[in-house]
């Protein structure tokens, strides 16, 4: 019968064509064989013309054939499908135990700095504090002798937190009220850590920074004392002989307050650029502890004082390692910190 033969030779021509075909090739061979104007029903249209007996056995051979082909289709896509799959796994293949290629971390240089600085206090005594970086209005302002008109609290400066008398700490002396009210005097204290400005950045101002502060309470302590303490540091962290002058600065809370300098590092005196040709660098505010900061402490004035002081440390390191822009602390830059 020649619709029956023509069958087979479409199953035999589709089954090898089938073999030849890629997997965006594959609906293609499906609607040409099998599809609504393929050709098995191209060839099914000559039915009719047949006896009822021979459309029986043409239609049966039909049957077998598309559900050969049907079949065939199906494992030729499985099997297709299967190898994309494994020439994917093999090329993107990773391996999440292999070690990374990235090399060793280490230490930012403000935290190396930071723990040489704690190091250098504890061996002259100091005990290292720790203080929240969101503060009480109290603890960054009002117990340390602000006035509540004070400039400093101004908006422009400070970071305060939505709907609560509560800010991000504008210095390290936060710190202080803290210690008074933690430790029994006499005591020393170290507190390094991160401190918040709400301000435009340029090389030299950061909206955040690091600072430590220091304080020492005693009975008759004595500008001198204060004066041997950052000698005696600044020493040690610079690694030679450190000359410093105070000059008068107002702080609210010491009484006297000072700017301590630093003579120059780098022209040791007779006047450079990097000290604007005056021999000597600012460093840090200090002074001895104003009574009422004493007092806001929980400390009798008439029997106990003491000095503070408040280190820049990220100026610190930008001077021991002539970084020129403060921005590159908190910039992520690798090649930046690399080189520490
Ligand atoms: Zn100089």
């Amino acid at each position: 019968m020649p619709l029956i033969d023509d069958i087979s030779t479409l199953e035999q021509s589709a089954l090898a064509s089938l073999q030849d075909a890629d997997l965006a090739a594959l609906e293609g061979w499906y609607a040409k064989f099998l599809g609504k104007k393929g050709s098995l029903t191209e060839i099914l249209k000559g039915l009719k013309d047949l006896t009822p007996d021979e459309r029986k056995e043409a239609g049966s051979r039909a049957h077998h054939a598309r559900e050969k082909l049907e079949a065939s289709y199906q494992a030729r896509r499985q099997s297709l499908s299967r190898a994309q799959m494994d020439a994917r796994l093999a090329s993107e293949y990773w391996d999440a135990l292999r070690p990374l290629q990235t090399g060793h971390g280490h230490q930012h240089p403000i935290t190396q700095i930071t723990e040489e600085l704690e190091d250098l206090f504890t061996v002259m005594g100091f005990t290292v504090m720790d203080g929240p970086e969101v503060e009480t209005d109290a603890n960054n302002f009002g117990k340390l002798n602000f006035s509540d008109d004070h400039p400093a609290r101004d908006m422009q400066d400070t970071i305060w937190l939505k709907g609560e008398s509560a800010l991000m700490r504008t210095h390290t002396s936060s710190v202080q009220v803290r210690s008074m009210q933690l430790l029994k005097p006499p005591f020393r204290i170290v507190a390094p850590g991160r401190c918040f400005r709400f301000e435009e950045t340029d090389a030299s101002h950061e909206n955040t920074f690091y600072q430590a502060e220091g304080m020492m309470i005693d009975k008759d302590l004595s500008v001198a004392n204060l004066i041997h303490v950052m000698k005696t540091f600044l020493s040690s962290f610079f690694e030679r002989d450190v000359n410093v002058r105070l000059r008068p600065g107002f702080f609210p809370f010491v009484e006297p307050g000072f700017e301590l300098d630093i003579q120059c590092l780098v022209c040791g005196g007779p006047g450079c650029p990097v000290c604007k040709h005056s021999g000597w660098v600012e460093l840090l505010p200090c002074g001895m502890v104003h009574p009422n900061v004493l007092r806001a402490g929980g400390l009798d004035p008439n029997i106990w004082n003491g000095f503070a002081f408040g280190l820049g440390l990220s100026r610190l390191v930008m001077m021991r390692y002539a970084i020129e822009d403060i921005r590159h602390f908190l910039s992520g830059n690798l090649r930046f910190l690399e080189k520490f």
